[in-house]
């Protein structure tokens, strides 16, 4: 724990209002969305700029104190965790949004600012901000960038890294730099903004960003398929997008989907269960798509890879679809979820699912396994749900088991072992999975470049 006598220099560089030591605010502010660790930090501290991030370096360098950065602690793999007496730097005091330009068509926020507000800033000014996924209203922008988040647009605008036009970050050495200025052509050697896109504040703080805002897009269509086969969601993905530009092209399990209808508030898509689904969206307003759609999904249906389906016929009922596939994270949260975040090259889906599937049937007999994902991106959400009688240690360890046949398979595949989720304590153990010795290497050489006395979020994604 940080001795008595830093606490109070940290009161003193900042204001002792925005140092926090009580109970309630250590457990809040020192964790994620992962349920798997405790959080024990010395304390969380407030900054209001970029000036006051700064001196918080300056004095863990000068002190040899950890620091933890904390967007919306939405993550999912123990990033902001604060389990070891770190100080916690959250940036819930950083929410302005500032120096909108419609002709550039970006926006600049603190690193505070909570994702759906910038949707809401964009909207109002009829573009959108098309980073989207169940935890945006309580995501932020600092940490999205950390995570170079994805969600379920990604197939038609890219990840966090496509929108991001500059940042404004601290390194860990204590430096202000001002990566890439809003530029959308600068030829000027290596382009360091990208990587602290995804550097799970690793290497310094993200303190702004100055972010691509998009056309506001038009009324939705949206189709759910009842499949027989997760390879028939590959067949189904390929048809579409032969002749749709699709915004979304989501998949889930049956499983997936009773978490959901036992909540009680939403209703099958059609009467007869699948054993899994699709949902895919695109642009209906103007361009006869819907009609594309519907002839395509006739085609799908004799040729047999889709045995059912719904359209949802404007904005209500194509929110309701949406809710099954959004509401899953939430259903089955109570059931402390071991996740796996995988990922593979589309064309490589079909027969890594396929092993996948039977990886999982013969290594977790009795483990209800829920399946989600982004299919359209090569991304899988693979979800393990606890067993109520079994302790959390001896899940996690038997979870811990399987990784290795899981992982495998994504090594085979030419994978990821995070998508989108990030590594930070929960994944790290894999990384060789994903990333050969050579390049981890020389991910250990870009940390010392930028923290050289690995004060920033010690031991996250992989040890120095
Ligand atoms: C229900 C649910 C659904 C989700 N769905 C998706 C999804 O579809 N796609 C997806 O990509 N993610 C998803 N996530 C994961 C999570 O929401 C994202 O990773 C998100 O980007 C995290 O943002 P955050 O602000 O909550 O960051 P946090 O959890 O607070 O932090 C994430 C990482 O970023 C670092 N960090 C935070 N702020 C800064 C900063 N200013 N400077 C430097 N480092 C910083 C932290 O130290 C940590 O390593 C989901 C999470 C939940 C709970």
């Amino acid at each position: 724990l940080i001795a008595p006598e830093l606490l109070e220099r940290l009161r003193s560089i900042l204001d002792a209002s925005q140092v926090l030591t009580d109970d309630d605010a250590l457990r809040a502010f020192g964790t994620d969305a992962t349920t798997f660790l405790d959080p024990a930090p010395s304390c969380v501290v407030l900054p209001r700029s970029t000036a006051q991030v700064r001196s918080i370096v300056r004095f863990a360098n000068e002190h040899g104190v950890a620091l933890v950065p904390s967007g919306g602690r939405t993550g999912l793999s123990g990033g902001a965790l604060a389990a070891s007496g770190e100080v916690v730097v959250a940036f819930d005091a950083m929410t302005r949004i500032f120096d909108f330009s419609p002709d550039d068509r970006t926006v600049r926020c603190e690193a505070g600012v909570i994702t759906r507000d910038l949707q809401r800033f964009a909207e109002e000014r009829d573009l959108s901000y098309p980073v989207e996924f169940a935890a945006t209203g309580s995501s932020r922008i600092g940490g999205n960038v950390s995570t170079n988040a994805g969600g379920v647009r990604v197939i038609r605008y890219g990840m966090t890294r496509d929108r991001v036009a500059g940042l404004t970050v601290v390194t860990g050495r204590g430096d202000v730099l001002e990566l890439n200025k809003g530029l959308v052509k600068n030829a000027t050697g290596y382009d360091l903004r990208h990587l602290f896109i995804g550097a799970e504040g690793t290497l310094g703080f993200v303190t702004e960003a100055t972010l691509r805002l998009s056309r506001a897009p038009g009324d939705a269509g949206v189709l759910v398929l009842g499949l027989d086969r997760m390879r028939d969601a590959i067949e189904a993905l390929r048809a579409f997008r032969q002749r749709i530009d699709l915004t979304a092209f989501e998949f889930f399990s049956e499983s997936a989907l009773r978490h959901v209808l036992a909540r009680g508030e939403h209703e099958r898509p059609f009467p007869t269960p699948s054993r899994f689904y699709a949902l895919l969206e695109f642009e209906a307003a103007g361009s006869g798509a819907a009609e594309d759609a519907a002839s395509v999904f006739e085609e799908c249906v004799r040729a047999g890879f889709v045995r059912d389906g719904v359209a949802g016929h404007g904005a209500a009922q194509a929110r309701k679809l949406w809710r099954l596939r959004e509401d899953i994270s939430e259903a089955i949260s109570g059931q402390t979820p071991y996740k796996n975040d995988i990922s593979v090259t589309v064309s490589r889906l079909p027969a890594f699912l396929e092993e996948i599937e039977r990886i999982v049937a013969e290594r977790y007999p009795g483990f209800e396994i829920v399946w989600f994902g982004h299919i359209g991106d090569g991304n899988l959400h693979l979800n393990i749900l606890k067993p109520a009688d079994l302790p959390k240690d001896e899940f996690l360890a038997r979870c811990r088991e399987v990784n290795r046949w899981v992982f495998e398979a994504v090594q085979r595949h030419q994978g990821s072992i995070s998508a989108e989720h990030g590594v930070g304590l929960l994944k790290k153990d894999y990384l060789g999975y994903s990333r050969s010795q050579e390049e981890i290497a020389y991910l250990k050489a870009i940390k010392a470049a930028f923290d050289p006395n690995n004060i920033m979020n010690p031991g996250k994604i992989f040890d120095p």
